[in-house]
């Protein structure tokens, strides 16, 4: 007899599920309903800036899969509908037709969460003022175009210096805007150490952004017309004609908490390896409404990431259609440009070190991403944490110009096998001067941790 397999969210964590649960099993063992509560399918919300900012031309490049693709494949995907409640020990979801309000229950075998994340929006006089954008979905990204289209002047404020504000100051400069970032912390970037968040800034600044720190913001300021004029902090005010928010988001487990389920320190549902919520049989849940093991604190985190949900989606697919795969944890790796400036991080911030008790070194070095001689060497600076006594390596974060950014996924791969900063030093990483000096950027930080290792004891 057939099962049927219900899906909240239809994008990264969700789709990757459905997709890779009927790739596994045929429409005869498994039936497949998705309810989604917007108007797209599998798209990539991490391509909106690069849309806004006009390098894509259009909103469907960014669609990997559209609902009627979908559909051919077996899965009842239901598009403009929305769960309202999940009814655990009736194994069923109360279903919402946001076109004509109807709504009714449909039961479930097996169930997938896959919500995502919901910006912070937070409740300022104004907030709501036309020409102020959040860009978490395709259509906010397609209402900021709109407005950008619209508006004669050209004074761009974001708030926010997060990754998604970074890279929302460049599409505005790339429109030729006059941006202005304002931030609670001090430095940008605050995914990195203060030292190396204080680069970006001296970069952003070169590029011509303005960049405001420990700015609160307390009001978003309207003309007669009710349109966005200035955002004001405490300090003072900053003229806007548009507004872009990328303050961060939180797990979207409104349905999940309402029905009981196990949520984590952040809100995120809580999982085992094979992403099943904790006691739970017949429920799994991946994407950014969940909280991940970092492997490197081993403490719980959530961190909204398009790669982890399409790694869960599939663990969760494989699972369900009888198949046997877990998601291990994460490092914590992130890459991201403005302009022509690359920023990554891997592993632990110096604060994170702190809060998990570790001791640690850390070691800062200058390099090129070519040979000193080869045309055009491009600066980069990489900062590197290890372990006291152990040596273990801790974090590695990097700001440069062409070819620093990738290279935080060497770090990446040697926290995940828990190497030591000396054996990275024998990495047989390739070489040649176009691509790298001798010595790679990353494994002089690494041999000059080992010397701080050796001299700390
Ligand atoms: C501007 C921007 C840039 C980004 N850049 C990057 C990047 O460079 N690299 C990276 O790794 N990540 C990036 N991300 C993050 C990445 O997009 C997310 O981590 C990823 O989309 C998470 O996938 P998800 O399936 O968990 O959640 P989502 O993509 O949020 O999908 C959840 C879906 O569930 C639906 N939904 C929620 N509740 C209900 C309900 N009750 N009923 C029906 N449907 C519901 C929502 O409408 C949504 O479509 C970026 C995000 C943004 C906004």
């Amino acid at each position: 007899m057939s099962e049927r397999l219900v899906v909240i969210g239809a994008d990264a964590a969700g789709m990757s599920a459905a997709s890779q649960a009927r790739r596994m099993a045929g429409p005869r063992e498994l039936e497949i309903v998705v309810f989604e509560r917007g108007g797209f399918t599998s798209y990539s919300a991490c391509g909106i800036p690069y849309w806004v900012g006009g390098l894509v031309p259009e909103r469907d490049a960014l669609i990997a899969r559209t609902a009627d693709e979908h559909r051919a494949r077996d899965i009842d995907l239901r598009l403009h509908t929305e769960v309202i409640e999940i009814d655990v020990a009736g194994r069923r979801v109360r279903v919402r037709d946001l076109g004509s309000g109807a709504e009714s229950w449909t039961g479930y075998d097996k169930l997938v969460i896959a919500t995502g994340a919901r910006p912070i929006r937070p409740e300022l006089p104004g907030i709501d003022a036309a020409g102020v954008h959040g860009v978490q979905t395709l259509d906010d990204g397609q209402a900021l175009i709109d407005t950008l289209d619209a508006t004669e002047g050209k004074r761009a404020v974001v708030v926010g210096a997060g990754y998604i504000g970074v890279e929302m100051s460049e599409a505005l400069i790339n429109r030729g805007y006059e941006v202005t970032v304002l931030d609670r912390g001090v430095e940008p970037m605050s995914t990195l150490d203060p030292d190396m968040g204080a680069l970006v800034r001296t970069a952003m600044c070169g590029l011509g952004i303005e960049i405001v720190g420990g700015a609160e913001v307390t009001e978003i300021r309207t003309d007669d017309s009710g349109r966005v004029r200035a955002v004001a902090t405490a300090e003072g005010e900053y003229p806007a004609d548009v507004v872009v928010l990328g303050i961060g988001v939180r797990p979207e487990t409104a349905l999940a908490r309402a029905a009981g389920l196990p949520l984590g320190e952040y809100s995120g549902l809580l999982t085992d390896l094979s992403m099943r919520v904790h006691g739970h049989e017949n429920i799994w849940a991946g994407g950014d409404c969940v909280e991940v093991l970092d492997l490197v604190s081993g403490r719980l985190r959530h961190i909204a990431l398009g790669t982890h949900a399409n790694k869960h989606g599939q663990i969760i697919g494989a699972n369900i259609g009888g198949g046997y795969a877990t998601f291990p944890g994460v490092v914590g790796t992130a890459v991201s440009k403005v302009c022509d400036l690359e920023v990554a991080r891997t592993g632990l911030r110096e604060k994170d070190a702190h809060a998990a008790g570790l001791q640690y070194v850390t070691v800062t070095i200058e390099s090129t991403s070519r040979a000193g001689y080869y045309p055009e060497p491009a600066p980069m600076t990489v900062k590197m944490l290890a372990e006291r006594r152990t040596g273990r390596l801790l974090g590695t974060q990097i700001v440069g110009r062409e070819g620093a950014g990738k290279r935080v996924d060497i770090a990446a791969v040697a926290l995940t096998a828990r190497m030591t900063v000396e054996q990275m030093t024998a990495l047989d990483l390739g070489y040649a001067p176009p691509f790298s000096p001798v010595w790679d950027p990353v494994l002089v930080a690494a041999r000059k941790a080992v010397s701080a290792v050796q001299r700390r004891g």
